[in-house]
């Protein structure tokens, strides 16, 4: 029987971006006959021939779980070739190739740091020209050979917009990654270390690239990056003027941010989002409700700011679905700063609040602080805040009861029938009473018209039907 093409599974830590990124590398293998697997470490799962890992390195939590996934990974796939890439591996390189202890039969461990993560687009080519096959056992001398080869042409960062996946394993909607890095300097921050200074792609080349998705039948596209709000191609287009080019360049498809600066807010972009293919959905970073603590973080807006924004963002879309991402805990945050978050997220009433506690970081600005704020104290924090957040969902779906919204269809199986899911324009996640029972099942994708009928089961969830 001919031997065929190696497996591979991708464990993906991280953001959205980082999700996009794994996609494009799942997908540039699909495309050379590589066999996507389901991760799986452990009892029952089948091993694939490439262990790939793309990391994080927001938090130690995840660098913890990234050290924990590579040593399991190693221990349990003794055939396999494991490569880590992303943001850990950009920054703690050498850490992470000591992982390796050198298991029988040579090196298994590869670690490509985060900005040279696009040349691994290159590796499925590479290895069908080398003839890898699955099982042969030469997988990671056949790597070697490609890091050796790499080595000198490492693909400097201006790559980092090669990620376009030809399909999302979703298939619900496509992402668009639009800008990388970042040019502030927030002191609890490690992203802009791993990902460098923001760079944008080019208008020209976002707008053929979300064409191609529409024409590939996406109803729904994520605009995404580590900071949209600084958006500026050569042109000097800013976010609101790539979005202005992409609304006139296509007709149907719906665009959705991933999340924005609450300083990054002009008057021009708040009028474009106004734009009715644009979704009603706005995640804002806003981090703390602290004047104090704003300002030593080195965020550049206070509380003031992000009222006003919540409130433009109010005015030019019917009760918008508005979350944001807190820190709690960090240095010198007493409990009556944190109040003052609260009493932020209270005035403005988010659908959601992201809450994270502190995680010291090497290299930030913010590891030296002092008044360091307990581990207990930060997650009770982060446990009053998502209470805030269940309340201000359950009122803002109260508020939509009757109401009707479009809606695309995400991926479900059976097992949730008869329900089917989907997620609306406003971000919320709806359980149809479903077409199960009538036949029609409409695909992951679809775009529906839907009227929500109450609060779902789960509280996170509304309960709707479709009308169109
Ligand atoms: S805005 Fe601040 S927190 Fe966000 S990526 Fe840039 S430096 Fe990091």
């Amino acid at each position: 029987m001919p031997l065929s093409k190696p497996s591979f599974s991708i464990y993906t830590l991280g953001c959205k971006l980082n999700q996009l990124e794994s996609e494009a590398l799942a997908d540039a293998l699909c495309r050379e006959g590589f066999q996507l697997l389901p991760w799986g470490t452990g009892e029952g799962a089948v091993p694939a021939d490439l262990l790939l890992i793309n990391t994080c390195t927001v938090t130690s939590m995840a660098e913890q779980k990234a050290r924990r996934m590579i040593r399991k990974s190693l221990r349990e796939n003794p055939e396999a070739s494991v490569i880590v890439t992303g943001c850990y591996a950009q920054l703690e390189r050498a850490a992470i190739e000591t992982l390796d202890s050198g298991s029988s039969g040579g090196k298994r461990l590869f670690v490509v740091p985060g900005d040279a993560k696009s040349a691994l687009l290159e590796l499925p080519r590479f290895l069908t020209a080398a003839g890898a096959e699955s099982g042969s056992g030469n997988l990671s001398a056949l790597i070697e050979a490609w890091f050796k080869a790499e080595a000198g042409a490492a693909v400097i960062r201006a790559d980092a917009f090669r990620f376009v996946p030809g399909d999302f394993s979703s298939h619900s909607r496509g992402f668009l990654k639009i800008q990388d890095g970042c040019d502030n300097h927030c002191a609890y921050c490690r992203v802009t270390l791993a990902r460098g200074p923001s760079v944008s792609l080019p208008a020209e080349k976002a707008l053929a690239d979300l064409k191609a998705l529409e024409e590939k039948g996406y109803r729904e596209a994520v605009l995404t990056g580590v900071n949209i709000s600084q958006y500026c191609d050569e042109g000097g287009r800013d976010l609101g003027g790539l979005l202005e080019y992409l609304l006139a360049g296509t007709q149907e498809i719906r665009i959705r941010l991933s999340s924005l600066e609450p300083d990054g807010l002009s008057e021009d972009l708040v009028q474009t989002l106004a734009h009715q293919r644009l979704r009603p959905h706005f995640h804002l970073s806003v981090q703390s409700g602290s004047p104090l603590i704003l300002g030593r973080m080195g965020r550049a807006y206070g509380p003031e700011d992000v009222e006003k924004a919540a409130g433009r963002l109010r005015d030019i879309k019917t009760d918008p679905f508005l979350a944001c991402d807190i820190i709690t805990g960090f240095p010198g945050e007493t409990a009556a700063e944190f109040e003052k978050t609260c009493e932020i997220c209270r005035r403005i009433g988010f659908a959601w609040i992201h809450a994270f506690p502190y995680s010291r970081r090497p290299g930030t600005a913010a590891w030296s602080f002092k008044n360091p704020v307990s581990e207990r104290d930060a997650a009770e924090r982060v446990s009053a805040l998502l209470r805030l957040a269940k309340q201000g969902r359950r009122e803002y779906i109260s508020r939509w009861i009757g109401k009707e919204v479009e809606a695309i269809v995400e991926g479900g199986d059976e097992k949730d029938a008869p329900l089917l899911q989907a997620t609306s324009e406003n971000y919320l996640k709806l359980l149809l009473d479903s077409p199960y029972t009538q036949g029609t099942v409409p695909a992951p994708g679809t775009l529906l018209r839907c009227r929500i009928r109450g609060q779902a089961a789960d509280p996170f969830d509304a309960a709707a039907e479709i009308v169109g």
